[in-house]
């Protein structure tokens, strides 16, 4: 959305890694990983452009704002507050010079009103994300992003409708709903359930995909929707975290693993082709062996198409970091090793359960090898001969076969060469 309101600003928006003149950096601070990497992300930008105007946004600019000033060549540090202004504070594209020391923007409080987002978040890809809250009031142990966005609230459904139209009218097939906690979607009376009737009434509206969901935010009735609906997408990513009830407890984690399991075999039953995934944190303070092993049991009862896997880090401010026991780096990385493994076994079982079906993929730019793929409803990846389809189309395939982490097939419609999505 940045970059739309630049664009439209009379800025030409290069690919990253390129020459420049600004850089506009959204941080994310949610590992002490992720804040390194945006440091050497202004590192390297300013050894190829050492002219360029450094912008620094996001999450860490947020919460590491003090830090960030002492990052030589940052020339703005624009907190959560103001981030969707920060093209307002940048002096004109002519004037665009490096500072003495950053200039900040910055506030230690964050609005709790719901809100408007300027302008259209156009991408490159068939898929859009269309943000619908921010924002989160659980307060894992572990996790910093209530104090990097603040307390939860929701954007206005009228304007989640307006840009939904815009981007549907830009030719986008399928929009993924974002935010830090989506299942708390609420406005005017909306949850996210009528907030999804309202979307799916948008004729040009084709798929819309729910992104990661709080397990204890997912009510019967918003499953039951989901299995019913042409539109909405057999998918559910619900974040597990553990799959031991003493770590779920001192993670402050609001459900056991026997309402988690409850909750995935009732949406099981009500859509057998389910795609589920599911983020699994390592190394927690106080993760023994034997917490640990009903992870990895939790893990491969339970029938996930894929995790993401996790290493603990630390946070500034968070209630875990005084939580003793800690694990060690190397015992860590094994662990995670263990679980990456264990989910490449699972997305294996998934695909393989695929070969024999008629799905409807949604194919996207670009080739691999003389394929092109795309995703069905429940996150398989699917690819076809390029040739006889395009970007942006929407297609019924046989699933056949699978390799390299891919299900492939044969189109079941006739070849479709048509361009879709206008390029912007
Ligand atoms: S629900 Fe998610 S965003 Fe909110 S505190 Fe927990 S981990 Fe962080």
């Amino acid at each position: 959305m940045l970059a739309d309101t630049l664009a439209r600003q009379g800025y030409q928006v290069v690919e990253f890694g390129k020459e420049t003149d600004l850089l506009v950096l959204n941080t994310c601070s949610v590992t002490e990983n992720a804040e390194k990497d945006c440091r050497y992300a202004v590192r390297k930008t300013l050894r190829h452009s050492p002219h360029a105007f450094v912008a620094v946004t996001g999450c860490y600019a947020q919460t590491g704002a003090t830090q960030l000033q002492k990052v030589p060549g940052i020339d703005l540090i624009v907190g959560t507050q103001f981030k969707m202004n920060l093209p307002d504070y940048l002096p004109s594209p002519a004037n665009l010079r490096k500072q003495p020391e950053p200039e900040l923007r910055h506030s230690r409080t964050i609005d709790r009103e719901d809100f408007v987002l300027p302008g259209t978040a156009y991408s490159d890809s068939t898929r859009a994300l269309l943000k619908i809250q921010d924002g989160c009031d659980f307060m894992c142990s572990f996790c910093l992003i209530p104090f990097a966005r603040g307390r939860e609230r929701s954007r206005t459904a009228d304007d989640v409708l307006r840009e939904a139209r815009e981007l549907a009218a830009h030719g986008y097939r399928e929009l993924v709903l974002t935010g830090v906690n989506i299942g708390r979607y609420s406005h005017g009376g909306l949850g996210l359930l009528e907030l999804l009737r309202e979307l799916e009434a948008i004729p040009d509206v084709t798929r819309i995909r729910i992104s990661s969901i709080e397990p204890t935010t997912v009510p019967t009735s918003l499953l039951e929707h989901m299995a019913a609906s042409t539109k909405l997408c057999h998918y559910l990513h619900l974040p597990l975290q553990s799959g031991d009830d003493g770590i779920l407890k001192a993670m402050n984690r609001r459900y056991d693993i026997q309402e988690y399991e409850e909750l995935v075999e009732q949406a099981r039953a009500l859509m057998p082709d389910l795609g589920l995934g599911t983020d699994l944190m390592v190394g927690f303070p106080g993760e023994d062996e034997q917490a640990f092993a009903n992870t990895v049991r939790t893990a491969e009862r339970l029938p996930f198409s894929y995790f993401h896997v996790f290493s603990y880090s630390s946070r500034p401010g968070t209630a875990a970091l005084r939580l003793e026991d800690r694990i060690q780096p190397a015992v860590i990385r094994q662990r995670s090793r263990t679980l990456a493994e264990l989910s490449r076994a699972k997305t294996l079982t998934f695909y393989q359960q695929q070969i024999g079906r008629t799905v409807s993929v949604l194919f996207e730019q670009g080739e691999r090898d003389g394929f092109r793929t795309g995703t069905t409803a429940n996150f398989t990846r699917v690819a076809v001969a390029v040739e006889s389809v395009s970007a942006g189309a929407m297609h019924d395939v046989t699933v056949t076969g699978i390799m390299d982490g891919l299900a492939y097939g044969h189109l079941v419609t006739p070849p479709d060469t048509r361009s879709y999505r206008p390029l912007l």
